[in-house]
């Protein structure tokens, strides 16, 4: 490319798919420019991973198909993983200590669907523990230019958290060190650091995408999604990761993946969209609410009408997530014992010690504190009290927005009630982090698609997203709505001191 071109890593997906199908770029220069920009962005602790071999392999090889005519529609495209899916040409930790030196023999479900589609993976992207986490600050693994664990920053203020439990996938895409990751959403970890970087995130109906390879938190929970600058470049990751894996997750959905690019341009006039009341209460800061009112006046201009409804038992969410979530957990993490996977401890007397001690040193602090809990609401005794009785209240949940959609057609509403908090500011209180998920846990236990927006800023400068939860399926609506807002605005367009060369 010639210097008056925009670099690189200016270009959203969908403008370098179109350059590097048009030969205007190779895959190998891309995959270089962005290896390059990985490596001198690598105080931002994005990275887990890098493995300039195995990219540039790939590259050579999307180089060939795009020679060969046989280019795939994201051909070359550099993306980086969470590293909570696992990877063949790259080791996989899920953040944990438990799992370092761990390598996968065969790709997640999504990474090999983003793969066939032609994108070339850059890396894995850091993340809390096993995904348990809204601040990625219980990573337990060392960033690529490290030697010890170490937070990862928010580019927009390095001395803030970039939410999480997708911390390393919002950051690497906010300080353009890849156009697009992968994230995954159990109980908002798309949204919240999407909303606390100023991308656009989006995770689909609960289903849409395999989770096959996807290491498991909550597997009623757990859903993968694209983490991009725009609606725009979501909805073409998330047509290629979308899809029915009857084979190997029997938890996806028998329903085909869309082009849900298609309909991003479609009007919004008379789009109803519901205003929960119960998301604009006191604990919402003014500086977050400003900056969603202003949005939602947008999309007024837009020619949506809004409508007031209620979701009442917002509230039990949080309860009924750290009971369910937990529970799951419990049972999903049980496999890490020493024999089957990653970490062994090195002295112990017999069996019994072996898993307590394997156990004690592989996992940390918010891992036990989740297996624990988990452990006792499906305890014989407590199981009616907290397990049995979270679920009854989820289905409610899941009924209360059923209710509303009778009204609306999405449902909008802030993604935090504050913007991103400062490293360490809830010190070691598990209770701050678990509040400030009030909004996304809603939609999650419901197993309801929901999206971030960039929608302004707020204090300190700090950006600010807006939900959109959609009803079953309604991912196409929900891109679209989004796609229209981006047309209108250009928060999304905007760059975070800590992304500069
Ligand atoms: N913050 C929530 C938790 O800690 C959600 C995490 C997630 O979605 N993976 O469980």
């Amino acid at each position: 490319m010639t210097s008056t071109q925009p670099p690189l890593h200016a270009l959203g997906v969908a403008a370098l798919a179109a350059a590097l199908r048009e030969k205007r770029v190779s895959a190998t220069e891309t995959a270089q420019h962005f290896l390059a920009r990985a490596r001198s962005h690598q105080s931002l602790g994005a990275f887990v991973a890098i493995d300039e071999a195995a990219t540039l392999a790939q590259a050579h090889a999307a180089d060939a198909r795009i020679a060969a005519g046989t280019a795939g529609p994201l051909e070359g495209v550099p993306l980086a993983h969470k590293d909570i899916f696992v990877t063949r040409d790259f080791p996989t930790t899920a953040g944990s200590r438990m799992l370092v030196g761990y390598r996968s023999p065969f790709d997640a479900t999504v990474v090999t669907r983003l793969a066939e589609a032609g994108a070339v993976t850059l890396g894995k992207l850091n993340c809390d523990e096993f995904a348990m986490g809204s601040a990625n600050e219980n990573s337990a693994v060392a960033p690529v230019g490290f030697g010890a664990p170490a937070p990862v920053r928010n580019p927009w203020d390095t001395a803030r958290i970039p939410g999480g439990s997708s911390g390393g996938s919002a950051v690497a895409v906010a300080a353009r060190l890849v156009p697009a990751a992968t994230g995954t959403d159990t109980g908002g970890s798309i949204r919240q650091p999407a909303s606390f970087c100023g991308i656009t995130g989006i995770k689909p109906t609960y289903g849409r995408a395999s989770r096959y390879g996807m290491v498991a938190f909550a597997s009623s929970l757990d859903q993968a999604g694209p983490m991009a600058h725009s609606a725009e470049d979501c909805a073409l990751l998330l047509s290629t990761m979308c899809g029915p894996d009857p084979d190997r997750d029997s938890t996806s959905l028998d329903m085909p993946s869309e082009d849900f690019s298609r309909t991003l341009n479609d009007p919004l006039d008379g789009l109803r969209i519901g205003i929960p009341k119960e998301f604009f209460g006191g604990g919402l800061a003014p500086d977050v609410r400003g900056a969603v009112d202003a949005a939602l006046g947008e999309y007024e201009k837009l020619g949506a009408r809004l409508v007031p409804i209620s979701l009442p038992r917002t509230e039990l969410s949080i309860p009924v997530y750290y009971i369910i979530a937990p529970a799951e957990a419990s049972s999903n993490l049980s496999r890490f014992d020493g024999v089957k996977f990653g970490h062994r401890a090195r002295d112990f007397t017999d069996l019994e010690d072996m898993y307590k001690k394997t156990r004690a040193e592989g996992f940390g602090d918010e891992v036990k504190r989740r297996i624990m809990t988990g452990a006792y609401v499906l305890s014989h005794g407590y199981y009616d009290a907290y397990y049995l009785q979270a679920q009854k209240i989820r289905r409610m949940i899941a009924d209360d927005f059923q209710r509303a959609f009778q009204d609306c057609d999405l449902i909008a509403g802030p993604v935090a009630p504050t913007v991103a908090w400062k490293l360490g500011e809830h010190g070691s209180d598990p209770l701050a982090d678990y509040l400030a998920d009030i909004f996304t846990l809603p939609a999650s236990l419901a197993g309801l698609p929901g999206m971030s927006i960039p929608a302004g800023f707020g204090a300190g400068g700090m950006p600010v997203g807006l939900q959109l939860i959609g009803n079953y399926f309604a991912e196409a609506r929900l891109l679209n709505a989004a796609h229209r807002f981006q047309q209108a605005t250009d928060f999304h367009l905007q760059q975070p001191q800590g992304a500069q060369p």
